[in-house]
């Protein structure tokens, strides 16, 4: 076998490999928010802690997302908004965060703060606030091997921000 032949092989081989591991994994929940074709939808946030440390996680995350893509948008405001971004206190170290469906599409997203890595790790509460959003957003769960925030066993002192496979789902979620 020539050295060439043995290279397209490999070449083939490496190629159904990465078309394996990245294609499509994303997927939805069942949340879509009323985005009108070619404009920037808003999601308007409420803080639901006052907790400075809490409020910087869910501050990183919304522009974690905002610089990922440009079909939604997060604002924190400090007026009346339908949707939460705050704290839990349950005594489980494996429960990071949650995002609570409330009524239409709108939502109560929580850190975990009964869990003492949120409350040592604040690469942790980030990657946990970027994921509990990524729900508000519309996606969800991810399992390895896909490189995700949305992947629920990833390694969250790792991944914190929106992966490829994030904003692959977010753009797919809207196309328009
Ligand atoms: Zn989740």
């Amino acid at each position: 076998m020539s050295t060439k032949f043995i290279f397209s092989v490999l070449s083939v081989i490496m190629l159904i490999f990465i078309s394996a591991t990245s294609s499509n994994a994303y997927t939805f929940n069942n949340r879509y928010w009323p985005k009108t074709a070619g404009q920037t939808y808003t999601i308007y946030l409420n803080y639901g802690t006052s907790n400075t440390a809490y409020r910087a996680s869910f501050d990183t995350a919304v522009s974690d997302w905002n610089s990922a893509q440009s079909k939604l948008k997060y604002v924190i405001t400090s007026s009346s908004a339908p949707n939460f971004v705050g704290t839990q206190n349950v005594d489980d170290p494996t429960l990071y965060g949650t995002c609570f469906a409330l009524s239409g599409n709108y939502f109560n997203a929580t850190i975990n703060i009964g869990n003492p890595t949120i409350v040592s790790n604040s690469t942790v509460r980030r990657s946990t606030a970027v994921h509990e959003l990524g729900h508000g957003l519309g996606l969800s769960h991810e399992y390895p091997p896909v490189l995700a925030v949305m992947n629920s066993s990833r390694d969250r002192t790792q991944t914190y921000t929106p992966q490829l496979d994030d904003k692959n789902g977010i753009n797919a979620k809207y196309p328009f």
